[in-house]
């Protein structure tokens, strides 16, 4: 215990000095003044107030066009995910690039794992523009990627980008050609590739030749970090080579992917400090469930943070016929929480206490959340800039109208032993109280009214 809950007020309230804890002598906080950002007179810093809210600016990369998506150099984090039906299956493929796709991914990769698959790939192209779906696919390259490349020119001319892993494109003296093949086709139909690294696939002679370096240095070491400079080198090598073969630097992503969190994070600091490539966000096998959400969203949060990153997927591991798009949803949801883009409409939601036994409130935050999720595609077009609104749902009088005042439109139940009425503000001021049983369908036609009202087109009936 430091006793980080003393504090000093000083004349008018105004705080001046940091005092020692009653409890332990130990000098802690230092509440500041209520009208300027001074500097903390222990540490010397600025208020973190004013100098940390935000991230800091993205790191300077060579953009990449992809289909017509900019990644990197500025361009805002592009969200992809990737496919798990069998490529082959060329209509399950197209519902689930489709569905990806309407659910927000702006890119979405396909395995291309053998001949059927690479046949498949212009069908499914196809198949997606009959749709009206033209999100650009990125084709899954591994061991025989050069194979059916050259072999199927359909398939290398319908994707849009290639994605090359260093570490199975080949082994030993066929592995330069084989990637060099894959690199002369990409120039040849002027698509960008990604030179992906991954943890679980390290190219293993580069690695045991480090290894060996490092066992004979005078300071070797520990063997995670070889590791970790084997996965950099591995795709900072193979991006020069490509650019030895004549491949532009702004058609080349790189990634180097690892499943912890915090060998992530270091891998991908080093990347950014050492190249300019723009750089594909992921952290490989996150796992199922929360797990994979909060791994991902701790690892890619803190590189967003640091302006690391210009393309992000979020690797979930559904749950047995589990919705793919989910992967989607959480990568929108990362960049959305932390105010780098915005993608749909958010609903803040109280977690409930004791002062709240009903579900009322559980079912309408769920159901205004889902309903604003489903009606979002037609309102993405109707209604341009919705995905900036506030929505709040709150369970109760202490914290349910101050968080409904700060939202675009809130509402607070009531919480056990208050009055059955259920106050609705709109853009911070209270405009009308529900009652009785309608009050969740009350409140969505309330929210469906404020949209219209707010971001209806002008010359839109
Ligand atoms: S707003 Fe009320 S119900 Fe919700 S967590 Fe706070 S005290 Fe509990």
């Amino acid at each position: 215990m430091h006793g980080r809950h003393a504090v000093s007020a000083g004349q008018n309230g105004v705080n001046a000095l940091p005092v020692p804890s009653l409890l332990t002598g130990h000098q802690t906080w230092y509440l500041g003044s209520m009208n300027s950002f001074e500097k903390n007179p222990e540490s010397g810093r600025k208020s973190a107030l004013e100098t940390t809210a935000g991230p800091r600016p993205r790191h300077n990369t060579v953009q990449v066009k992809v289909g017509g998506i900019a990644v990197g150099g500025g361009a805002p984090i592009v969200v992809q995910s990737m496919t798990n039906t069998d490529t082959a299956d060329v209509a399950a493929t197209i519902a689930q690039v489709a569905a990806l796709a309407r659910a927000g991914s702006e890119l979405v990769r396909i395995t291309v794992d053998r001949e059927e698959a690479a046949a498949a790939v212009p069908h499914i192209r196809d198949g997606l523009a009959r749709q009206g779906v033209t999100t650009p696919l990125i084709g899954d390259f591994h061991y025989i990627g050069h194979k059916l490349l050259s072999e199927y020119p359909d398939c290398a001319q319908a994707l849009d980008k290639y994605r090359i892993n260093p570490g199975n494109v080949g082994f030993r003296d066929k592995r330069d050609s084989q990637f060099a093949d894959i690199i002369e086709i990409a120039n040849r139909n002027g698509k960008p590739v990604r030179i992906g690294a991954n943890w679980g696939s390290l190219d293993q002679e580069l690695l045991a030749q480090l290894m060996d370096e490092n066992a004979s240095s005078a300071a070797p070491v520990d063997a995670r970090a070889v590791m970790r400079e084997a996965m950099l080198r591995s795709a900072l090598m193979s991006a020069a080579r490509a650019e030895e073969l004549g491949m532009p630097r702004n058609r080349i992503v790189l990634s180097a992917k690892v499943s912890a969190v915090q060998d992530l994070i270091a891998v991908y600091q080093e990347l950014a400090r050492r190249s300019d490539y723009a750089i594909h966000l992921g952290l490989t096998e996150a796992g199922m469930g929360s797990k994979g959400v909060v791994a991902s969203s701790a690892a890619l949060g803190i590189l967003l943070q640091q302006g690391i990153g210009d393309t992000i997927r979020v690797s979930l591991t559904p749950e047995p016929g589990g919705d793919r798009s989910r992967e989607v949803q959480v990568a929108q949801e990362l960049l959305q929480t932390m105010g780098f883009r915005s993608f749909v409409p958010l609903v803040a939601a109280c977690p409930g206490c004791g002062r709240t036994t009903s579900t009322t409130f559980q079912e309408l935050a769920r159901s205004i959340q889902d309903f604003i999720r489903q009606e979002m595609p037609q309102w993405r077009t109707r209604y341009p800039g919705v995905e900036d609104l506030n929505v709040a749902v709150m369970g109760c009088i202490v914290n349910g109208p101050g968080e409904s005042k700060h939202a675009d439109i809130g509402i607070s139940l009531p919480g056990t032993g208050e009055a059955p009425a259920a106050p609705v503000f709109v853009d911070g001021k209270k405009v009308r109280t529900l009652r009785g049983p309608a009050i969740s369908a009350d409140f969505k036609a309330l929210v469906i009214d404020y949209i219209e009202q707010r971001y209806r087109r002008n010359g839109d009936m």
